[in-house]
């Protein structure tokens, strides 16, 4: 009888994320729905644990039309929903507690019940800890210029964000403790963390905040073992309200520095301080970082900044243009935002090189020049898709030489492999009509635009002709990558 309940519980749940998975990114799927675990079903009330108050609140913000028309499809009109949800027992054991909410069948997604574990206020013995120390005067060493402001909302970043947000403005008060931001280089970790410390010193005059680079945090207690003085040292990080270190990884085998950083953290930590990280990698992926501290990570949350996607390049930009005070042809901001992709501050290099050399010229940059330049930072890293490269792929795919395609042919199957080289030449590259004419042997504008139509209304009409060119976008798509 037993067995047969959990197994609804799973299947019903399993049903459910199905829905789930076709209307959310991967990424949200992974963050929000892969976590939670399906615990009972009694009549028509689906019981599921989540990790955290904060992911019940994102849940319920984000996700409950989604939520309620997946319980509805499973469960009928009838269907409830109920959150339990884990708590963190900080200090004595990586293992959270479950608390559970009692069923009421309240016909409410709202309001779950949450008890307080137990313990939550037992203290550790700290050695370091010297009574009635003043507040002192800390220089928080943020940069003004990283504000929340001055950084671009966009999908790859909005999870990392809003988690910034959250704890700016209840610091050390949300389940987002740790916060973890990672990510690839130049893709906005440094920034949002100042961000965060400059809206907790807006919020909060009276918090002390710290911005520190891991490696300055490392050498400053090298510093202070040489000075006799490491736990002056110590004192002085868990006097912190906020303490931001950017790029742990860093700290990657050095034992001393986490041992001592173990102790800052778990002060801070039970004593409710935010504390902020910023890591090239995933906690999983960190290698040389001791098993205590990551797990100590994952009571937080870990948040991705991943490569921001052509809008979200382009607002990058035209905010530093705005900030700068510069103005620059939209189509050069469009192929600067359109070759660099994967870095920011490449993209912003970028920007900054060629309005230096319109400085410089005092003259106006043309497009050409703009694309000389722009070359020289893409570097091997970003392969923009070519005409050529479409032709190769098209012709691999019809099994024809190249010349044919360029030729003056008007067999069938010919006119047809070179009007799909055309439209996708058109549809994936920034080359004008003409460009693209020239490219296919010498076409005119009119017979690429005529190619162009073809396609589309071919593509709505016959079958045959759509197989294609879902297959070539598979191709150009999967050789486009690296
Ligand atoms: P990381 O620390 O991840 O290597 P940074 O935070 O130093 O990257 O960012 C590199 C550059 O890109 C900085 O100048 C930063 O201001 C800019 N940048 C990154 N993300 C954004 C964003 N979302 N909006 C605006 N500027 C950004
Ligand atoms: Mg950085």
């Amino acid at each position: 009888m037993l067995k047969q309940t959990e197994k609804n519980v799973e299947k019903v749940w399993e049903n459910c994320l199905k829905l789930i998975r076709d209307n959310v990114s991967p990424q949200n799927f992974k963050t929000w729905f892969e976590p939670i675990k399906p615990v009972k079903l009694e009549k028509h009330v689906l019981t599921i644990e989540v990790p955290s108050q904060f992911v019940y609140e994102w849940l319920e913000e984000h996700y409950i039309q989604l939520l309620r028309k997946s319980i509805k499809k499973e469960l009928g009109a009838e269907g409830r929903l109920e959150y339990s949800i884990l708590m963190e027992n900080n200090m004595n054991s990586s293992k959270p507690y479950a608390v559970k909410s009692p069923a009421k069948g309240t016909g409410n997604l709202k309001n779950p019940q949450v008890a307080m574990p137990v313990s939550l206020n037992t203290a550790i013995k700290n050695p370091f800890i010297v009574p009635g120390l003043k507040k002192i005067d800390v220089d928080s060493q943020l940069n003004p210029n990283y504000s929340f402001d001055n950084f671009i909302e966009g999908d790859c970043n909005r999870l990392a964000r809003s988690a910034g947000y959250a704890v700016a403005n209840k610091p050390g008060g949300t389940s987002f403790n740790p916060l973890l931001l990672y990510g690839g280089t130049g893709l906005g970790k440094t920034h949002l963390a100042h961000a965060i410390g400059i809206e907790i010193k807006n919020n909060f005059q009276n918090k002390t905040v710290l911005y520190v680079p891991a490696d300055r945090f490392m050498n400053q207690f090298v510093d202070a073992v040489k000075n006799n003085s490491p736990n002056d040292f110590v004192h002085f990080y868990q006097m912190m309200d906020v303490l931001i270190i950017d790029d742990i990884h860093f700290l990657a085998g050095k034992e001393r520095t986490q041992d001592v950083f173990f102790h800052i953290f778990n002060h801070l930590h039970q004593n409710n301080k935010q504390i902020i990280l910023t890591s090239d990698k995933a906690p999983v992926d960190l290698q040389g970082i001791e098993q205590r501290l990551l797990s100590r990570f994952k009571w937080g949350l870990s948040a991705d900044l991943q490569s921001p996607d052509l809008e979200t390049r382009i607002a990058i930009l035209k905010r530093k243009m705005y900030n700068d005070g510069i103005e620059l042809p939209t189509e050069i901001v469009e192929y600067i935002a359109y070759s660099i992709t994967t870095n920011i501050r490449e993209l912003e290099g970028a920007l900054i090189s060629i309005i230096a050399q319109t400085s410089l010229n005092k003259k106006p940059i043309t497009l050409e020049l703009a694309k000389q330049m722009i070359d020289k930072f893409v570097k091997n890293t970003v392969h923009e898709i070519s005409i050529d490269y479409i032709q190769k792929i098209v012709c691999d795919y019809f099994e024809l030489p190249l010349e044919t395609l360029k030729s003056k042919t008007r067999k069938r199957e010919v006119v047809q492999a070179r009007q799909l080289a055309m439209y996708f030449s058109k549809s994936l590259t920034k080359s004008s009509l003409s460009a693209i004419g020239a490219h296919c042997g010498g076409k005119d504008h009119a017979t690429v635009l005529h190619a162009c139509r073809t396609v589309n209304n071919l593509m709505e009409t016959d079958k045959k002709f759509k197989g294609y060119i879902s297959d070539l976008q598979k191709r150009i798509n999967l050789n486009h990558k690296n």
